[in-house]
């Protein structure tokens, strides 16, 4: 099969023949339809995941057909249209059997801990933990960015989040990820702060429900910015992009006992990044994280997307072929960009 294959961090991918794979006993082969370019799949290539093992193909957002069935999966059969949490639990640790799939003490994730879907097909662990079925009326290219930024965007909104109708939530970062929040936020019922520096990420977020945006290349300080408008800040805040400077903005933009949400990743030498702590004592604010979400988690969201109340197929705003998924995983550390990049490995 062809596939995009890195053989070192941070120098060009390719795309090459590799063999293609096999499903484990308990596992699946899908043949990928449609995979999301997501800023993960950026900092696999980077080297910042201790899990990728070179070569490497990356790719864990994916929906497609399933094209091979290992001999113990009972719930799947070949032709069914699937797609699948990037977190992939075991099903049968502590965490597993209480139902936090997406925490697995033996996760496997495609793209990070083996190889993933920016390829014509991807082997998947434990199918019947953790394959989702996708609708007729889904499409590929939507459904694939349900694994991974809107699933992701939903567990930290409305599970970790706890977001109650009427509350303010500020959202920092409106890529992928944030968008998704903003929309789900909106569809909520809460009143949605946008920050971003791209004024066309804020178009976005306006036109998916945002009812104030912060211009974070005009204003200095986002969090005041976020106060103000909010009336003292938000009830919830997302850091949706991953950096010191946002997560420190989002944690100080809360008002007393607000919820602060972690769901961008914080890659840094040394694996720590400072959070205004003083502040969380104060105001008794609570500093959560956010990891994905469990396949059994998905109904809810699915039905939110059957009834319109939101509309992922709107966060894709471009799809590339196989080719160009090299120098668009490159240029995704320069240039997050608005909006979903769908490869379609077939095209
Ligand atoms: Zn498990
Ligand atoms: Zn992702």
């Amino acid at each position: 099969m062809r596939a995009v294959v890195f053989e070192r961090f941070g120098e060009p991918a390719e795309v090459r023949e590799v063999p293609d794979p096999r499903p484990a006993e308990h596992g699946v082969v899908v043949r990928v339809e449609a995979t999301g370019l997501c800023r993960s799949d950026w900092h696999a290539w980077m080297g910042h995941d201790p899990d990728v093992v070179l070569p490497h193909v990356p790719g864990h957002e994916l929906a497609g057909v399933v094209a091979e069935t290992g001999s113990r999966v009972t719930r799947w059969k070949a032709g069914d249209r699937v797609t699948v949490p990037f977190v992939c639990g075991c099903g049968s640790c502590p965490s597993c059997a209480a139902g936090d799939h997406q925490v697995c003490e033996r996760q496997t994730q495609p793209g990070f801990t083996h190889w993933g879907s920016f390829a014509r097909y991807v082997a998947l662990e434990h199918a019947d933990v953790n394959l989702v079925g996708v609708p007729d009326d889904l499409s590929y290219a939507t459904a694939a960015s349900l694994g991974c930024r809107f699933a992701t965007a939903f567990r930290a909104v409305v599970h970790q989040g706890r977001l109650a109708a009427g509350e303010w939530v500020a959202v920092h970062g409106c890529g992928g990820v944030g968008l998704s929040a903003v929309m789900i936020a909106a569809a909520s019922g809460a009143r949605v702060v946008a920050v971003d520096v791209s004024p066309r990420a804020l178009e976005l977020a306006r036109r998916f429900g945002a009812a104030e945006c912060v211009d974070a290349a005009r204003v200095p300080d986002t969090a005041e910015a976020v106060r103000e408008l909010t009336g003292g800040g938000a009830h919830l805040s997302l850091d949706a992009l991953g950096s010191p400077a946002t997560c420190a903005a989002s944690v100080n933009g809360l008002r007393r006992r607000g919820r602060h949400v972690q769901v961008g990743l914080l890659p840094s030498r040394d694996g720590s990044t400072p959070v205004p702590l003083a502040r969380a004592i104060a105001l008794e604010l609570e500093l959560l994280g956010s990891h994905g979400m469990a396949a059994h988690a998905y109904p809810a969201m699915l039905e939110m997307v059957r009834s319109a109340a939101v509309r992922p197929d709107l966060l894709v705003t471009s799809t590339i072929t196989l080719d160009d998924a090299p120098a668009a995983l490159a240029a995704l550390g320069t240039a997050p960009g608005a909006g979903v990049t769908v490869i379609e490995p077939w095209a």
